[in-house]
């Protein structure tokens, strides 16, 4: 036997399974990784077109600096009170990278976004995982007691959709010794937002990315708001040149572009009320979802069966083996079109 070349954790860990990404102009319609079905705003991509050549020849600005002032801009606060992350995944690793060692935890309650526990199997930290009430409610005393360096909660949640209320945020970041980061990456579906916490503790930190609203999943774009004292130590951690030029160019016009992002979201709302509604009537239990996805469980099918039949018919979903999501879907919110076929062909496989 050849021995490992690994470090143990290395060799220990799964590994995380990104949703399948067939090939762009694939016949297919893709429901399975929660990207916004409209394109991205016309400014971003007129920026793209008209990209000159001397900003990639030169390195980009380290911070990312245009597009931090673009968040300052639109959410009113101070542009070094933004970090910004090839992706928002970058800054999940971050964080975990700057805050543990092998005597801490990374504490999250779950179901919820299954690259938390990846990124931190990669680094010598402890991972406690504390079950969601069955409600979605947050189980906050065990959140709590549980000490952890970093805490993340999802918020609209995924795979549930549910949002966390922002009194139960409070109280976790009043109690908590360590970070509380909350990702918002779903938030621009939802109702509201915790961003004000930023400003009422040192230990909060608000996650959000391009990817989801902003229909630039492709781009690699994320970014976190917190103080500066917060941010100071991820600074030292993430690469140098983490934010390439043309996401940071592409990425400050569509940040700019509010309206073009707030009308895309505000179709795919419609949308999501149409969806559940219709998936109701076809005899599924659909979860109160504030994101761009719904969490539904067939009452009379087998949900991986489901799956597999909508994929051999050209609709991706996603289906997650593990247990509490084994008999569930989740569903992203398609153009009106999309979701239409999806219903025809889910009725038509469930009368098989
Ligand atoms: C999609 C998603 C992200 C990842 O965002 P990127 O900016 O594309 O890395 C982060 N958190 C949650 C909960 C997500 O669903």
């Amino acid at each position: 036997m050849t021995s490992s070349y690994f470090r143990p954790s290395v060799d220990a860990m799964t590994g995380y399974t990104p949703g399948e990404q067939p090939k762009p102009g694939t016949k297919i319609i893709k429901l399975n990784t929660n990207e916004n079905p409209y394109p991205p705003s016309p400014k971003a991509m007129e920026v793209l077109r008209t990209l000159d050549g001397e900003w990639l020849r030169r390195y980009p600005n380290p911070y990312g600096d245009d597009f931090r002032h673009s968040v300052s801009q639109v959410f009113d606060i101070p542009h070094d009170w933004v970090i910004v992350g090839n992706g928002s995944d970058e800054i999940l690793n971050v964080i975990i990278r700057a805050c543990t060692d092998n005597t801490s935890k990374i504490v999250y309650p779950t179901p919820t976004y299954v690259l938390y526990r990846t990124l931190a199997e990669i680094q010598p930290t402890q991972v406690v995982e504390i079950s969601y009430n069955d409600d979605f409610s947050l189980p906050i005393e065990p959140l709590i007691n549980a000490q952890g360096a970093v805490t993340f909660i999802a918020s609209p949640n995924s795979p549930s959709g549910h949002l966390v209320p922002i009194n139960d945020l409070r109280q976790l970041a009043t109690q908590l010794s360590g970070v509380l980061l909350i990702d918002e990456a779903y938030v621009d579906f939802a109702q509201s937002s915790a961003l004000p916490l930023v400003k009422e503790f040192p230990n909060v930190m608000i996650l959000r990315t391009l990817s989801k609203g902003y229909s630039l999943a492709g781009l690699r774009l994320g970014f976190g708001i917190a103080n500066p004292q917060l941010l100071s130590g991820l600074f030292k951690v993430k690469d140098s040149y983490n934010i390439d030029a043309i996401a940071c160019a592409v990425g400050t016009a569509a940040m700019l572009d509010q309206e073009y992002k707030n009308e895309c979201a505000r179709q795919v709302k419609v949308s999501r009320v149409q969806l559940a509604q219709n998936l109701e009537e076809l005899g599924f239990k659909v979860w109160k979802s504030q994101a761009n996805f719904l969490l539904v469980q067939p009452q009379t099918a087998d949900a991986e069966a489901l799956y597999l039949g909508l994929k051999a018919k050209g609709i991706l979903v996603r289906y997650f083996k593990q247990p509490g999501l084994a008999d569930k879907l989740r569903i992203t919110v398609g153009k009106d079109e999309q979701n239409q076929i999806l219903l025809t062909t889910l009725a038509g496989l469930m009368e098989d």
